[in-house]
């Protein structure tokens, strides 16, 4: 009789071993209140300091005259910031010398010490390590591909969101970036191409050309939950695509922001008319699992994740992305694709894009990366379902530059 009271997900349930982080030994911290703990808010520390980058246009003219000079000497500043990628007062001739020291120390103030710096053979993967005012490490990935230049950046010194299978989750949060932090990032990436530092061949891919040498792609998978920190990453969002000197010119369509599922933050997000694309770190399609894989999920379920992200794309146009680290045994069974299918097909067609990515072990982690023939099989059935779905590849893997390996170790852990 429960054979026959079976559904043919629960058939398939059984053929497969179930591997969860519990069982493999891994203890989800917990509030006072039983719930799982993951902290939203920033620990208190001494804030970085003010940068141009955190300036709207007309605060960055009131700042400059209040280091005593004339309000048009933050368009020339603005402009050695976002085109030449300078903060170096000795390259900027075109400003008056005996106030030029003092006026890039108020305005362009140090925010990222670069402490190492690892790149793969040809060369054209880069992770950067910076160290922060206060001590703070983050890092970030320079890629180039063939017609464009992706930068992977941080929003968040460490991670509150506790996923188990990530090395940046384990760390837990130090504090959100400030947009400065953000933005000095991409302009540091920038000043790295332009001499000549990323390796790859600018022809390969049938170019002739790459369009101008600077980063071209951004996605928000460095370290920490770019939706813990919403305001900063909002305003450094529009730091990037404001034209030129104001900001760095980039193509909104270019800047991807990844979360774990924020769902109240997802919808502000797609109320703030920014056409950037939109990921959600979904894993897996059933609560059961989701609740251990993606602490966050005791707060918004799996379909309330989805909902969301299907309103970002209902109000924005644009296609959305899911992200899925495939693991082994864990949520990579066939029944799984088909439900993750069943899920997305339910609320329309031609809005969303699977992005599953082969899991890449952290240091100490038990769990693997599911089996070429099962990765085969997982995109297989989406795509037989009418769910646009690619392997994403993954780059940096040797240098720990790859999704989920951001850990910021020192020169002195290594
Ligand atoms: N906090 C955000 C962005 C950071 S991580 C988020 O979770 O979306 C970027 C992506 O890498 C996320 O989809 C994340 O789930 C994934 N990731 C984390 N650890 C990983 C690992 N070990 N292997 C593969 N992908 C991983």
């Amino acid at each position: 009789m429960a054979t026959e009271t079976r559904t043919p997900f629960e058939e398939q349930r059984s053929a497969r071993p179930q591997v969860r982080p519990r069982t493999e030994g891994w203890t989800q911290a917990q509030d006072t209140e039983g719930r799982p703990l993951l902290q939203f808010a920033s620990p208190k520390r001494g804030k970085p300091p003010v940068h141009l980058a955190d300036l709207t246009v007309e605060e960055r003219v009131e700042k400059v005259k209040e280091l005593g000079l004339p309000g048009f000497r933050a368009k020339q500043l603005s402009t050695h910031y976002f085109t030449h990628y300078t903060s170096d007062p000795a390259a900027m001739t075109d400003l008056p010398a005996a106030q030029r020291e003092e006026l890039v120390a108020g305005m362009l103030p140090p925010l990222l010490t670069e402490t190492r710096r690892l790149a793969t053979d040809k060369g054209d993967t880069i992770k950067f390590l910076w160290k922060l005012h206060d001590g703070a490490l983050v890092e970030s990935v320079l890629m180039r591909y063939p017609g464009r230049i992706t930068l992977c950046v941080s929003s968040q010194a460490g991670c509150g969101m506790n996923c188990p299978f990530c090395a940046t989750g384990q760390a837990g949060l130090t504090r959100n970036m400030s947009t400065a932090e953000i933005i000095e990032q991409i302009v540091r990436a920038n000043a790295a191409i332009a001499a000549g530092e990323l390796g790859g061949d600018p022809r390969k891919g049938g170019q002739d050309r790459v369009d101008a040498e600077r980063v071209t792609n951004i996605v928000f998978m460095g370290m920490g939950e770019p939706l813990a920190n919403y305001k900063r990453v909002v305003e450094a969002v529009r730091t990037m695509v404001a034209p030129q000197p104001h900001g760095l010119g980039m193509s909104a369509r270019g800047i991807t922001v990844s979360t774990v599922g924020l769902v109240p933050a997802i919808k502000k997000l797609a109320d703030e008319n920014l056409p950037i694309t939109f990921a959600l770190s979904l894993h897996a399609p059933d609560d059961e699992l989701r609740d251990e894989l993606i602490p966050v999920n005791s707060r918004w379920k799996a379909d309330e994740a989805i909902d969301a992200a299907y309103e970002y794309y209902a109000k924005t146009g644009r296609r959305v992305s899911i992200e899925y680290a495939l693991i082994k045994d864990m949520n990579d069974h066939a029944w799984r694709a088909d439900l993750l299918a069943e899920k997305l097909n339910a609320r329309g067609k031609g809005w969303v894009h699977v992005n599953p990515i082969p899991l890449n072990p952290t240091p100490g982690s038990v769990w693997t990366s599911s089996e070429p023939h099962v990765q085969d099989e997982f995109v297989r059935r989406l795509n037989a379902a009418g769910v646009p779905t690619t392997l994403r590849d993954t780059r940096g893997k040797e240098i720990d530059g790859a999704c989920g390996q951001l850990a910021a170790a020192d020169e002195t852990d290594v």
